[in-house]
């Protein structure tokens, strides 16, 4: 992998930042080694074949090549995950052709030959307390297994911390000033290369030729978010919820485990490992089926500060393009389109707070989605959909250890920008998208050659503001808000106790409407168990009484943008919403600094 950044292009792209920032702007030391991470040789392999378009006189594939049909026989909760699952989907030969094996050969449990199955429970919980036991104590590295949860199922849910700090601990890793990664794979059940991939990741760092990345970062794995979901290959967890639509709620057990992780580790970087569909509805809406073998995106919600989104193009995605296309790997921006097959548009990843991509932006982590084209094909490609993940995050570990110090010195930059920013100015209550077109390149889903489309596309990149309101110093919260509370707390939201009675100015919400509805993305419904309230609000400003024992959640923290999210009522991903929170008289919205007092919680 060459050296992806060029200092001239670095120095002009802080150059915006304020004055008061220039420290960041002090000549930015590239790692001596400008941190060149090969990939490392695993196993050897037969002479790879070179990808290639198919040529003219490729056969035809038979019609039944591209038949529409279910991937996976309907999988109830309960079935042993013995056997196959599933075939692959019907799908031609010369489509095939366009994903040649990698010169590499992975070997986790589930990539073996002959097995029919994925890497089980069980077997990751083997390989990651293998790889903490046979560490590479000699170079200084230490590793520890962290039980973090328990899925639904009571299965165990768990992370391994690998750093050359003196302990595994959040308090000591964070004094190394060295900053973490956290990975993250299969929060969907049916989507396992982000899992297989990360356990190779795991062994490289623990004892392998990535290694050596360990003295500039520490990393924390957790390779299956969504333990039962894999083990009956589904997407949803045990009880149907999409736990990453669930990041900013967490009502599963699932979502509270990464929220509390990040919030004890406060990683720098997140990379939520996904696969998307290869035919599917783009077979039936478009007659093609998917060519990427990366879909790459990054946070794309309302209030996101520009310096992070900067940090995220500039430091991670462009090196992630020239270490995929190294590879002879092709990349687009990630994109999907909604189960309603008249509905001809691709949208980017959407712009709601409650994917991991967006929840992680607002914690002002870099954060990334790397999906592969695995979702629908069984094992189809599965060594190329592993050396995808594996090729990307490599890339993204290496981007940290080189941009290590200007990450350092971001983090708190942002944190305190977003803090000094309460009681100012606007905030985005809601965003959208923007309507554009774009020219997609999918497959022929019979000769396999290239179909370039230009579709109706909804880019996530640029935002539009639907709806905004004067952003208030903080909210304050009744005493019984002891749930959003909790939740905001598991955030690492700092929220605090009023300990005397006293008087607030502040914004009440009024109801003007109200309507059942149900969470939509740019799929379409999300699974949820709970229909949300959907309101209209107005606002009539006034002096409310703050009881003792009510709460107060300042605006001036570095999450303060999360909280908007959380509890502005009148979006479909906010805590009223989710009934989150009792009724619209238990927030207000304070809009002068309080002077009550304050007291931290236990
Ligand atoms: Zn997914």
């Amino acid at each position: 992998m060459p050296c992806p950044q060029t200092t001239a292009r670095l120095g002009r792209s802080l150059s915006r930042i304020p004055a008061r920032a220039l420290s960041m702007l002090a000549p930015i030391a590239l790692l001596a080694a400008c941190t060149s991470v090969t990939l490392p040789p695993w196993t050897p392999s037969a002479p790879r074949p070179a990808a290639s378009a198919p040529a003219s006189s490729a056969p035809a594939a038979p019609p039944a090549a591209v038949q529409i049909s279910p991937v996976a026989p309907p999988v109830t909760m309960g079935t042993p995950p013995t056997g196959p699952t599933y075939q692959p989907t019907p799908y031609s030969a010369a489509v095939a052709a366009r994903f040649p094996a990698p010169s590499v050969v992975y070997n986790t449990p589930g990539l073996q030959a002959g097995r029919t199955t994925f890497t089980t429970q069980a077997e990751i919980q083997t390989w990651l307390h293998d790889q903490a036991v046979s560490v590479s104590r000699s170079a200084g590295v230490k590793a520890a297994v962290l039980p973090i949860g328990q899925s639904q199922r009571g299965e165990a849910l768990e992370a391994l911390i690998l750093t050359r700090a003196t302990g595994t601990d959040p308090t000591t890793l964070l004094a190394t000033g060295r900053p973490t990664v956290l990975l993250v794979g299969q929060q969907h059940g049916d989507e396992p290369a982000g899992s297989e991939a990360l356990l190779v990741i795991a062994r490289e760092l623990a004892q392998g030729l990535l290694q050596p990345l360990l003295e500039h970062i520490n990393v924390v794995i957790v390779p299956r978010a969504n333990p039962d979901g894999a083990a009956s290959d589904q997407r949803a967890t045990a009880d149907g919820l999409d736990m990453n639509r669930d990041h900013l709620l967490l009502n599963t057990p699932e979502a509270q485990a990464l929220a509390k992780l990040t919030r004890d580790y406060q990683p720098i970087v997140v990379v939520d490992a996904h696969e998307y569909p290869v035919a599917g509805r783009f077979l039936q809406k478009f007659g093609t089926v998917q060519k990427f073998d990366a879909l790459l995106q990054y946070a794309t919600a309302a209030n996101l500060p520009e310096f992070l989104t900067k940090a995220a193009e500039e430091w991670y995605r462009r090196p992630l393009l020239v270490a995929l296309k190294g590879q002879d790997l092709s990349t687009e921006w990630y994109y999907t389109t909604s189960t309603d097959m008249a509905d001809k548009k691709v949208s980017m990843g959407g712009t709601q707070p409650d994917t991991s991509r967006n929840v992680n932006g607002l914690k002002n982590i870099v954060s990334l989605l790397i999906e592969t084209r695995g979702v629908g094909i069984g094992r189809l490609h599965i060594q190329r959909r592993v050396h995808t993940h594996v090729t990307a995050i490599t890339s993204v570990l290496a981007s940290t250890a080189q941009r290590a110090s200007e990450l350092n010195q971001l983090r708190p930059y942002i944190d305190k920008e977003i803090s000094a920013e309460a009681c100012k100015g606007e905030a985005v209550v809601e965003a959208a998208t923007t309507p554009a077109q774009h020219e997609l390149v999918m497959l022929d889903p019979v000769s396999g050659a290239d179909k370039p489309l230009m579709v109706d596309w909804d880019s996530a990149l640029a935002l539009r503001s639907i709806k905004a309101r004067a952003r208030p110093c903080g909210y304050w919260l009744s005493a019984g808000s002891t749930t959003a509370v909790d939740r905001l707390r598991l955030h690492g939201v700092q929220v605090l106790r009023v300990a005397e009675p006293g008087s607030l100015l502040g914004d009440s919400y009024r109801e003007t409407s109200r309507a059942a509805g149900e969470r939509q993305d740019v799929d379409g419904t999300i699974a949820s168990n709970n229909p949300i309230i959907k309101v209209q609000v107005s606002l009539t400003r006034g002096v409310i009484d703050a009881p003792r024992g009510s709460y107060y959640v300042p605006l001036n923290q570095p999450l303060g943008n999360l909280v908007l999210a959380a509890l502005e009522p009148d979006t479909q991903s906010s805590y009223f919403a989710n009934q989150l929170l009792n009724g619209l008289q238990s927030t207000v919205r304070v809009m002068a600094e309080p002077n009550i007092k304050l007291e931290e919680l236990p």
